[in-house]
């Protein structure tokens, strides 16, 4: 997530990498864990890596609230539409058309979810309810809307399938 002048501040209306939709966590780089604990976020060990789980609670709508302390995952995460405009290969316009596009998307999902499930969640619950057999049409109607959901992010804002974001993306 950035906001910086470069790149129209995008971000400022988005918070995809933020609100669970790109990402079920968000991995803790070493020597960062107290100042990131510090910032108000829980890390946790998961599969042996610090993380923290998203939705982040220091997003507030789609807008981080320790922008300049956030760590460095945060940072370095650039998605593909941000990459894009930084390249001059697509305007603002299309930058907001496509993010408007995939927070349609995911707004359809979330009402497909459980009263309390996170996106991250529902996609675990789903995946589950799949390997199980499950004939429930709830599940066969939010799946349609996560099969659709992740069409539009894996075609403008992640190259493919990524749980966490990381300092490698
Ligand atoms: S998904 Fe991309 S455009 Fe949206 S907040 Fe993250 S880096 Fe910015
Ligand atoms: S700390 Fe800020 S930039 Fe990082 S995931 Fe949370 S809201 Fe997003």
């Amino acid at each position: 997530m950035s906001y910086s002048d470069s790149d129209g501040g995008i971000c400022a209306d988005c918070g995809l990498c933020c609100d669970g939709t790109l990402f079920s966590l968000s991995t803790v780089p070493s020597g960062e864990r107290q100042s990131v604990e510090a910032a108000g976020l829980a890390v946790e060990e998961i599969d042996g890596v610090p993380s923290f789980r998203q939705p982040c609670r220091q997003l507030c709508g789609t807008r981080c609230q320790i922008y300049p302390q956030r760590p460095r995952s945060c940072r370095k995460f650039r998605c593909p539409t941000l990459r894009n405009l930084d390249a001059g290969e697509i305007d603002a316009a299309e930058a907001g058309r496509r993010i408007a596009t995939a927070r349609e998307a995911a707004s359809r999902f979330r009402n497909e979810l459980l009263p309390g499930e996170t996106i991250p969640q529902a996609r675990v619950r789903l995946e589950q309810s799949a390997r199980s057999g499950s004939k429930s049409r709830a599940d066969d109607r939010a799946r349609l809307m996560l099969g659709a959901l992740e069409i539009v992010l894996g075609r403008n804002f992640r190259a493919a399938r990524q749980q966490a974001m990381t300092t490698d993306d």
